[in-house]
């Protein structure tokens, strides 16, 4: 089982003299959410990392809460595979469009590394029922937007990296992102699910509505989240497995583990903003599991 520091790639670290991130690694920890109750005393409720076993082989699922039945338990990032083809556009200052994601599904497909995008059971017109396909330039535009507050946010997580070097880690992220020009997003939604499904990608049907109570970000490798049994338990979550976005990103050529990581989380905390928090809901709470 790899370390967090070699998920995010390890050298990182060793040039911090006395700085261990093993020290940080409690596996199978469960998380307490502070929650108001019926009766307005705080109780804590427990939502837990609900663990599976998965591989990059595995078509890749959205961070999305909400179950497919026949799901394959892939590896989740936003969109699904959507994510990678961004970060390399971002990363390039180049278009996402129909041709470069020809070009990198087909680096994927290659390397046998499973792509998925998702619909819902409810979409109607333009939409394709994944929110981050969807609303892709809002997101990218709201990353640019709240750059000081999406710091903070990830500065405050419990992520076991040293602060200083997380802080060079999404400045080197913001710089790439903020000079990015979002009209060279050239696909969205439905159209954009269209072409993913074209190029051979798995697709999942997600049932029900979102009931999210927490966003995980997931850093132990060959590991995603149990979103069916979450849902069975009654704790939906949306979870990320960076892990795997830094695999997908490496075989797209995007090598620098700075970028890939900070570029990650402020997309991630951007996702949550747009889905959640400006559609009138509670920011909701962000765990590392690692
Ligand atoms: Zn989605």
């Amino acid at each position: 089982m790899a370390t967090l520091s070699e998920a995010i790639g390890g050298t990182l670290f060793n040039r911090i003299p006395g700085f261990s991130l093993d020290l940080y690694l409690f596996p199978g920890v469960e998380y307490r959410v502070p929650e108001m109750s019926k009766n307005e005393s705080l109780t804590p409720e427990t939502v837990k990392f609900y663990e599976a076993t998965t591989d990059v082989i595995v078509p890749r699922r959205c961070i999305d809460g909400r179950a497919d039945p026949d799901s394959k338990l892939g590896p989740q990032m936003p969109g699904g595979s959507i994510l990678p083809a961004l970060l390399v556009s971002i990363y390039t200052d180049t278009a996402l469009d129909e041709g470069s994601l020809v070009r990198d599904f087909q680096k994927l497909t290659q390397n046998r590394y499973g792509l998925g995008i998702h619909t819902d059971t409810h979409k109607h017109g333009d939409a394709s029922g994944c929110g981050f396909a969807d609303n892709l330039i809002k997101i990218v535009k709201t990353a640019q937007g709240k750059e000081a507050e999406i710091k903070e946010i990830v500065l405050g997580l419990d992520s076991g990296i040293d602060s200083e070097l997380l802080g060079t880690i999404l400045a080197t992220a913001f710089i790439k992102i903020g000079k990015f020009d979002v009209s060279k997003i050239k696909l969205s939604g439905d159209l954009l699910i269209g072409v993913a499904v074209d190029l051979g990608s798995n697709e999942e049907v997600l049932v029900g509505e979102h009931e999210e109570q927490a966003v995980f970000i997931n850093f132990k490798e060959g590991v995603t989240f149990h979103t069916n049994m979450a849902n069975e338990a009654g704790t939906p979550a949306f979870n990320l497995d960076y892990w795997a976005v830094s695999e997908d990103a490496g075989v797209l050529g995007v090598n620098d583990n700075n970028f890939k990581l900070g570029a990650t989380l402020a997309l991630a905390v951007a996702t949550e903003m747009v889905l959640v928090e400006q559609k009138g809901k509670s920011r909701l709470p962000i765990y590392v599991n690692k």
